[in-house]
């Protein structure tokens, strides 16, 4: 049976968490297929369980899992804890680390109802924005060889290598053939030897994709796109150190976290909500379940292969935010916001209804 290790961790997590295993468990019902469910500790969450972040069990459960579905971690409790024992690194990022995660994809959708909670101005955003970034993770100016620093100066190296590339590119060429089939590769192939590589190497890549459209644009180019023609992006293939700029701009975009799920590809697949534990809003039933709802979709799709399930749940989210429901991040009115669970039902008996 498909196992899942199921991590909601601290804060909204376990709240937002629930909605999304609602919504699996309708998919479940109407695929006439069961998921196998192993819970687990990280985080804050395991601290107070074990004494430390990401446990021997934890460990367990995700490496004979065939994805991971994650909450989120950390809060002011565990904040004066030393940085390796804390929730952030001793939990996530070392559970990254132990998947070996070399992609990380984000897709981003301002939604046509809610164009009046994003940043940009009407006009910037009324063709629509729904687009995915793909970021090269484990490679780059983050991990190059030689670094360091001293009185005097302070250096990294930014190193990209044939094969790197080639797995990257691919990941986005195929993500790009189920979407509208353009890839914007963005680099400094101008200024950086790093990038004159990676840039040879995609467009070799793109070979292998006839149907697929390759354009590249240099970073800063592309940061000043982002807030000025945001419609013209599908797909954007990057670094690890552009994309983790170019991913946190076009988060903000859709106006809330809430709304942001991510997949991050590796030995195996991890899924979580762009955002975190909201402390501010933890244990209050008012957080926005859509982000990790949409994670659920992207674990459907890209680790069982259910693309047009996904494409449901996608639609359901859509259509109860068409019918004007808002959890209190997106809503102009928070008198009239529904709660975290009732969101959740909503998404769920919408799903029901256009199965
Ligand atoms: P955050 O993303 O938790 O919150 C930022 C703002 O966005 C808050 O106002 C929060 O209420 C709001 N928000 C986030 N998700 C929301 C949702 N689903 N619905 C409604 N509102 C939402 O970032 P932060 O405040 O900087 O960090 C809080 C804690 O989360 C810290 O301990 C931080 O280290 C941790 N964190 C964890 C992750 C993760 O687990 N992946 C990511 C970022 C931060």
């Amino acid at each position: 049976m498909t196992k899942i290790a199921i991590l909601p961790g601290d804060g909204i997590g376990p709240e937002v968490v629930r909605e999304a295993l609602k919504v699996l468990e309708i998919v479940e019902k109407k695929m006439e297929k069961k998921f196998e469910k192993v819970f687990g500790y990280i985080g804050g969450d395991a601290i107070d369980k074990f004494g430390e972040p990401l446990p021997e069990e934890t460990k367990k459960i995700c490496l004979e899992a065939d994805a991971i579905f994650l909450g989120s971690v950390g809060g002011p409790k565990w904040d004066d804890l030393p940085p390796q024992k804390r929730p952030e690194i001793g939990g996530l990022l070392a559970l990254r680390k132990m998947l070996n995660l070399y992609a990380n994809i984000r897709p981003i959708r301002v939604y046509k109802s809610l164009v009046t909670i994003s940043p940009l101005k009407e006009e910037v955003i009324r063709d629509g924005v729904d687009l995915v970034t793909v970021r090269e993770l484990s490679y780059g100016v983050y991990y190059g060889e030689p670094r360091g620093i001293d009185e005097e100066k302070g250096f990294d190296t930014m190193i990209y290598d044939r094969k790197t590339v080639e797995r990257i590119a691919r990941t986005a060429f195929k993500i790009a053939r189920s979407r509208r089939k353009k890839v914007t590769s963005v680099d400094k192939a101008n200024v950086l030897y790093s990038s004159m590589l990676w840039r040879k190497v995609v467009s070799e890549v793109a070979v292998e994709y006839p149907d697929v459209e390759l354009s590249h644009m240099y970073v800063d180019n592309a940061a000043m796109q982002l807030v000025l023609k945001p419609s013209q992006f599908d797909v954007i293939l990057t670094t690890n150190m552009f994309g983790d700029i170019i991913s946190d701009e076009s988060a903000a975009l859709p106006g809330s976290l809430g709304l942001l799920p991510s997949a991050s590809f590796g030995d195996k697949n991890l899924y979580e909500p762009a955002g975190g534990s909201a402390p501010d809003i933890a244990g209050k039933n008012v957080a926005n379940p859509i982000a990790q709802i949409l994670s659920l979709a992207m674990m459907l799709e890209y680790s069982f292969g259910m693309a047009e399930v996904a494409r449901k749940i996608e639609r359901a989210v859509e259509m109860v935010i068409d019918e004007g429901y808002r959890t209190k991040d997106i809503a102009d009115d928070p008198e009239k916001a529904v709660s975290t669970s009732r969101m959740g039902d909503l998404i769920c008996r919408k799903l029901e209804e256009i199965w």
